[in-house]
């Protein structure tokens, strides 16, 4: 998993040919050269893994002689995944797994596998539920930025109030609709928080889903923490309850929840177009920790970008200040200010994501992790009264040059 390639596919030249490029590599169009499929064209699928289709055998040939290329110059097995850049046999070989997820997502036991490829499938799509809860309750737990509203909390209230936002039944809720009402998330995201419960000395955490794609109806459900070493004792309650519709405060107001100690994000996508983040922002008070992950670290590096634009975070987390670096080379405004260690904002690979693999919908060859990147920090730190010094508008200039210097985000 350490070495999982992330964003194989290099579009650049197609883009600048096209830039008005709107086909799905792989998908509709072939995979390096880019020629779109007509209903008349020939388009052949690759015979190892059936999920990235190219216009001819030499396209499909050029695709993955990347990776041979470099085995000629006789370099190391990390070098070559680094360099690897289109459909390699690793990248082949993590398809095949995507397409035994998918087969048994839909047919719990198929006929033409045999049971230690479904197990293995299973395990792989089941770790991936899992990643929710483990990450919110490890990440919490063990992340600098949440350690004193965890140390208030434990000597007032007794309470932690945890907001998850933009939460959808067919993820952070596994399908809870769907399922027959199967409490196993809930039991899950209990399990997973029972520890910080206990070893905090907090009573009742109580979790809030909200998201337009919350389920329909709206749950309100109650279970108790159990530690390991005693399971009949019982420390206090998980409260959990699921809210469909936008995140603001007049919906908030209207279902009389408090405000959260802690916001979680998963998979935001704030720089999306198709819709605005904004008014949930701004409903959230000021200092209010956040975790949210993402799928890649290139999706890492947008959020991060967004929330530093918007005025929402501070200071640049440690694990992403080597980009920013890299894009201020080069420019005057290499300077050391503002950079990591100051602040509890961080960045870095979630050690608590799943083992399912999934290939992106837009690009044949680009394969993810979910929430295989976690960035956390303080929301709305960002100090106005420092907003027009110099090192405030140095830093944010070179976030917004970096999405265009960055060779990563090419
Ligand atoms: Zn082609
Ligand atoms: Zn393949």
């Amino acid at each position: 998993m350490d070495d999982l390639p992330e964003q194989q596919t290099r579009t650049m030249h197609l883009i600048r040919e096209h830039p008005d490029f709107q086909l799905h590599l792989g998908f509709d169009a072939c995979c390096t050269c880019g020629k779109a499929f007509s209903s008349a064209a020939f388009a052949m699928t690759c015979p190892g893994c059936h999920r990235v289709k190219y216009c001819s055998e030499s396209c499909r040939q050029k695709d993955s002689e990347a990776i041979s290329l470099t085995n000629l110059a006789d370099v190391g097995q990390e070098e070559e995944m680094d360099s690897a850049m289109g459909h390699s046999s690793v990248m082949c070989a993590l398809l095949r797994c995507c397409q035994d997820d998918e087969v048994v997502k839909d047919n719990e036991s198929p006929t033409d596998m045999d049971r230690k490829r479904v197990q293995a499938a299973r395990d792989r799509i089941q770790s991936e539920l899992e990643s929710y809860p483990a990450t919110l309750a490890n990440v919490i737990s063990e992340g600098p930025c949440y350690q004193s509203v965890l140390r208030l909390k434990a000597s007032t209230t007794k309470t932690l109030i945890v907001h998850v936002v933009g939460a959808s039944d067919d993820a952070e809720l596994w399908d809870l609709s769907k399922d027959g009402g199967s409490d196993n998330v809930f039991v899950a995201y209990t399990e997973a928080l029972s520890d910080l419960a206990t070893s905090r000395g907090l009573d009742v955490i109580k979790l809030v889903f909200v998201g337009p794609d919350c389920p329909d109806t709206n749950v309100d459900v109650r279970k108790s923490f159990q530690s390991f070493e005693n399971p009949k004792a019982i420390f206090g309650e998980l409260q959990i309850q699921t809210l469909k519709g936008l995140y603001n405060e007049d919906r908030l107001d209207q279902h009389g929840l408090q405000k959260p100690d802690i916001v979680i994000f998963f998979n935001p996508g704030f720089t999306v177009p198709e819709y605005s983040w904004n008014e949930a922002l701004a409903s959230i008070e000021k200092g209010t920790p956040f975790l949210s992950t993402t799928n890649t670290e290139l999706e890492g590096v947008a959020d991060c970008q967004y929330l530093m634009e918007q005025d929402k975070i501070e200071t640049i987390p440690p694990g992403l200040a080597h980009i920013f670096d890299l894009c201020s080379e080069g420019n005057e405004e290499t300077d050391d200010e503002g950079s990591p260690g100051t602040g509890t904002a961080f960045f870095s690979v979630n050690p608590f994501s799943g083992s399912r693999i999934r290939q992106s919908g837009t690009l044949a060859n680009d394969i993810f992790v979910k929430n295989r990147w976690i960035l956390g920090g303080i929301l709305n730190s960002f100090d106005l009264s420092k907003a027009n010094s110099d090192t405030s508008s140095k830093r944010r200039r070179a976030a917004s040059d970096s999405k265009f210097n960055n060779p990563a985000l090419i």
